[in-house]
């Protein structure tokens, strides 16, 4: 791996102010993404899905960063991808995995099991990216079958294109809390 600060000759425009939308309809997508979830039905396999990043950088198939008892990093840590997942980002519109539905994806051990929708089920993760006030009022706008829109963080933004690039690259990332943004 090179270093962990972002590259210039990545040319991220940090002028430009970039919108999400929550949609409501796939927000409120019920899926148990929870620990118990974890552990009865999905045991975690976006983790050790060959076909994801970071899971298959570096020619692997199982994650570098997981660890016997699930991930070793700390939210903090933790790639923006990963704390999004089962979420992903399509169009500037944030939608749950297309394959969660599906027989034989990662997922759908917990699609539609539990209560909670994939934003609440997620809810901490969210708050980790978007702070607690922004999630509370993602929950609120869907709640009421409302799409939500917002302006993604600065550095959420950066880190998914730095992500974007490793990903190719097949590299693994650094924890999030060691990155220098440049
Ligand atoms: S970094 Fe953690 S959450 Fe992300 S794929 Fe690896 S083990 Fe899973
Ligand atoms: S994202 Fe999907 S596979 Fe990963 S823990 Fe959540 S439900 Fe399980």
């Amino acid at each position: 791996m090179e270093n962990n600060i972002y590259q210039s000759s990545l040319n991220f425009d940090v002028e430009t102010i970039v919108k999400w939308k929550v949609s409501a309809k796939w927000a409120l997508k019920v899926i148990n993404c929870t620990y118990e979830g974890i552990i009865n039905n999905c045991k975690g396999k976006c983790c050790c899905t060959p076909s994801f990043w970071p899971c298959n950088a570096e020619g692997k198939t199982v994650c570098y960063y997981l660890g016997k008892t699930g991930c070793t990093l700390s939210n903090k840590d933790k790639p923006v991808t990963c704390l999004l997942f089962p979420l992903t980002v399509v169009r500037n519109t944030l939608v749950l995995y297309w394959r969660a539905p599906q027989p034989h994806s990662c997922c759908y051990p917990n699609y539609g099991k539990g209560s909670l929708s994939v934003v609440k089920s997620i809810k901490p993760c969210l708050e980790e990216l978007f702070g607690v006030d922004l999630v509370l009022g993602i929950i609120k706008s869907v709640e009421q079958g409302i799409d939500f829109e917002f302006i993604v963080p600065k550095e959420v933004e950066l880190l998914l294109k730095y992500e974007h690039k490793l990903n190719i690259e097949h590299k693994r990332p650094f924890p999030r809390s060691e990155l220098k943004l440049q």
